[in-house]
């Protein structure tokens, strides 16, 4: 693929008393990551192979040459990607005792930059198909859309964005976001495993008189979707009409990552789902990409845990 995409696995830690603890199928040593599958053993090598023990700080310190551009114009692009419960959202958002990339990356953010800077924040939920702004002020509001604007790119139409000035100012922005995220799911009685969240932040540079140029760069964060598959959705009661509404973004991204690898020519059907309509400039090469694939290790998991591999692998 044209990107450099930085691609790393983190592995759930198992609790002592998950029935799967003594039967980890999952090994590594260094970036060399090991699967014991019944037919064959497969191993690959990563960026970084992070063990059950490896601090939030540490997955951090991983993104941070990916995004840390951001006061230079360039875009950047963080993806979790893994089976549910394998630690996408621990990863991407963590919990107050232990942030996990998004927080970290706005205490970065605010760190470094200069007053010359003005950052902006927007929070959305893709489910079945449909956008939805986490921080509108009317939560029930309709459902958005993406367009394409020939100069300035991809963007999603009347999405509320703050500016913030503070790290906290983020913080409880996130908050807001995903309580009402988990106001919706009650009230919609949605399959909180099949959405995806992404967090935005605009960087823009206004001191764009001075030096003539004007610089603007975006971070997405992306918490993604559960990447299991078709048939684990039809034990929650969905309607036909659902599960494939459901299941099209992520099947999606399968089938446009693996066309942008293949590098042949072949059509790339960004437009077929809105997750990779909206991604469409991180992945085909134009933003700084990494993707943390994140497995269970458990024995019941080593089919979707060999997915989530072979999808990383993709992208090297
Ligand atoms: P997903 O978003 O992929 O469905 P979660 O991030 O919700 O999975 O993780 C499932 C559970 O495991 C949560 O209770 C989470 O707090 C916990 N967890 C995930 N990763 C870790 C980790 N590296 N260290 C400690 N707890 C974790
Ligand atoms: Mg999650």
């Amino acid at each position: 693929m044209e990107t450099t995409a930085q691609v790393a696995i983190r592995i759930l830690p198992l609790r002592p008393n998950d029935p799967s603890f003594n039967q980890q199928q999952i090994s590594y040593k260094e970036n060399t990551l090991k699967i014991s599958l019944p037919d064959k053993p497969l191993e690959s090598e990563f960026d970084k192979v992070f063990g059950p023990f490896e601090s939030q700080e540490n997955i951090f310190n991983f993104i941070c040459p990916i995004i840390e551009s951001y006061d230079k114009g360039i875009s950047s692009t963080i993806l979790a990607y893994g089976q549910t419960g394998s630690g996408k959202t621990y990863t991407m958002f963590g919990n107050s005792d232990n942030h996990g990339i998004i927080p970290r990356v706005i205490s970065h953010i605010f760190r470094v930059l200069s007053s010359d800077y003005t950052v902006r924040f927007s929070m959305i939920k893709i489910y079945n198909e449909k956008i939805t702004d986490l921080l509108a002020e009317n939560i029930e509001s309709r459902f958005l859309s993406i367009r394409k604007h020939p100069d300035y790119g991809i963007y999603i139409q009347n999405l509320s964005e703050y500016v913030i000035k503070s790290p906290d100012e983020a913080l409880s922005l996130i908050e807001k976001g995903k309580n009402n995220c988990r106001m919706q799911n009650t009230m919609m009685s949605l399959c909180n495993f099949r959405l995806t969240i992404i967090c935005q932040i605009t960087i823009i540079n206004t001191s764009f008189n001075r030096n003539h140029r004007f610089y603007k760069s975006k971070i997405t964060l992306c918490d993604l979707l559960g990447s299991e598959r078709v048939e684990k959705t039809r034990a929650y009661n969905l309607s036909l009409k659902e599960t494939i509404n459901i299941n099209k973004s992520i099947q999606c991204l399968q089938i446009v990552i693996f066309n942008l690898t293949k590098n042949n020519g072949s059509h790339i059907p960004f437009r077929d789902s809105k997750l990779t309509f909206l991604l469409n400039e991180s992945l085909e090469g134009k933003h700084r990409l990494a993707l943390i694939g994140t497995l269970n290790p458990g024995v019941k998991n080593l089919y979707e845990s060999f997915y989530t591999i072979r999808f990383a692998n993709l992208f090297k």
